[in-house]
């Protein structure tokens, strides 16, 4: 007997097992504190199977978010290969609207149910189950598992994998619910408060104060002129609402009709094309704003409600679309919502975004993954394994 046949590894249990026990494990993520929990729950889960099926794992916790970690999961050695990734955190439900147990997975009617069954927890136990019989030392190039953390909330875990610069592999799938259509475009989003300050007074005497509200009508007429010329100068016919967008989402600003207004703030959310750098953005409107108040004497003020998410697009040409494109025989398309795709592809992946389950479950009460995609999906995976890391 050879040394290597006395590594014992261990199976992964069957397939609605491990989607059991990973919807079990509430990994909420919020950026309320009274919603969000830890992830580890679903890391440990995540971490037993694949060290148990010989994986090299490590569990690394997110800088800055007590309780939040990363998993990343490898074999095979080498600096190209392929990355499956997914998060393991799910938005926060309303259990009133629910028809089951939110973390007991339910089978009805064809469907499994459960928090994350789609979105997307179901996508590592479709991986797990693709990889359940796969020899490791057979591996020509590395294959990676990730699992992040707060992809919903703030994508704490990706952004933290982004800026340690980490090499994980030279492609990347991200199995988020697109009903196994690939996907290798979406547009980015920022959210941004501006606050205007002023000075309250009777509102008997203008001059007694300085309305924030009345600046804040030269805000929102300069944001309504720059989204419309923003609709001129891009423009992405790939997408479903082809120009980039604004939305004036929320304002809220002083307390009674005869109190001049001290302090107004406005909430929008914008959404660039591919091509569009966030930052960029942000000084254009910061630029015309600070231009539009310069004569009022109010103080101006932009926050970025969270560190935004970019515009995300993998080249058509890309080995891992072409791969995803004759698999599935769908070409790949743009989506309305947003990934870890471009934190990824700032670690040098190609990257693509596809798995099972529709969009139109996640983020719902009675989520659920369709049975019909397991099989299907579990292909998938281990034909993108055989592409780009057995041959
Ligand atoms: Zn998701």
């Amino acid at each position: 007997m050879n040394h290597s046949a006395l590594v014992r590894y261990f199976e992964p249990p069957p397939l609605l097992h491990m989607m059991q026990h990973l919807i079990a494990e509430p990994s909420v993520s919020s950026v309320s504190a009274t919603w969000d929990h830890s992830n580890a729950g679903v890391i440990d889960l995540l971490a037993d199977w694949l060290n148990g099926m010989g994986f090299q794992v490590q569990k690394l916790a997110v800088p800055g978010h007590p309780g939040k970690f990363n998993l990343v999961a490898s074999a095979g050695n080498g600096s190209d290969g392929l990355v499956l990734a997914g998060h393991t955190d799910t938005v926060p439900f309303d259990e009133s609207r629910w028809h089951s147990d939110p973390f007991v997975l339910t089978e009805k009617d064809g469907r499994l149910h459960g928090l994350g069954s789609a979105d997307m927890k179901g996508f590592f136990a479709l991986v797990l189950e693709a990889l359940r019989d796969l020899d490791l030392t057979r591996l020509k190039h590395p294959l990676v598992i990730l699992a992040t953390a707060d992809e919903e909330s703030s994508m704490s875990g990706a952004r933290a994998l982004a800026e340690s610069g980490r090499s994980l592999g030279k492609y990347a799938l991200i199995g988020e619910p697109t009903g196994l259509r690939p996907v290798r475009l979406h547009k980015g989003i920022a959210m941004e408060c501006i606050r205007l300050t002023g000075r309250s007074g009777h509102s008997s005497n203008p001059a007694l104060g300085n309305n924030a509200l009345e600046g804040m009508s030269l805000v929102l007429s300069e944001i309504i002129r720059w989204r419309q010329e923003l609709e001129q100068r891009y423009r992405n016919p790939l997408f479903e609402v082809a120009t980039p967008t604004v939305n004036l989402g929320h304002i809220h600003g002083g307390d009674n009709p005869n109190r001049i207004c001290g302090q107004c703030e406005l909430h929008i959310d914008i959404r660039p094309l591919p091509g569009m750098d966030l930052d960029s953005l942000r000084e254009e409107l910061d630029q015309r704003l600070a231009q539009q108040l310069q004569s009022t004497g109010l103080k101006l003020e932009r926050q970025s409600l969270f560190g935004g998410v970019p515009a995300f697009e993998t080249a058509v040409s890309a080995a891992i679309v072409q791969a995803a494109e004759e698999l599935t025989g769908h070409s790949a398309e743009a989506v309305a919502f947003g990934t870890e795709g471009p934190f990824l592809q700032q670690l040098g992946m190609d990257t693509l975004i596809m798995g099972p389950g529709s969009i139109d479950q996640a983020h719902q009460p009675d989520e659920f993954l369709a049975m019909d995609q397991i099989n299907p999906g579990i292909d998938i995976i281990k034909q993108l394994v055989q592409q780009f890391c057995l041959s």
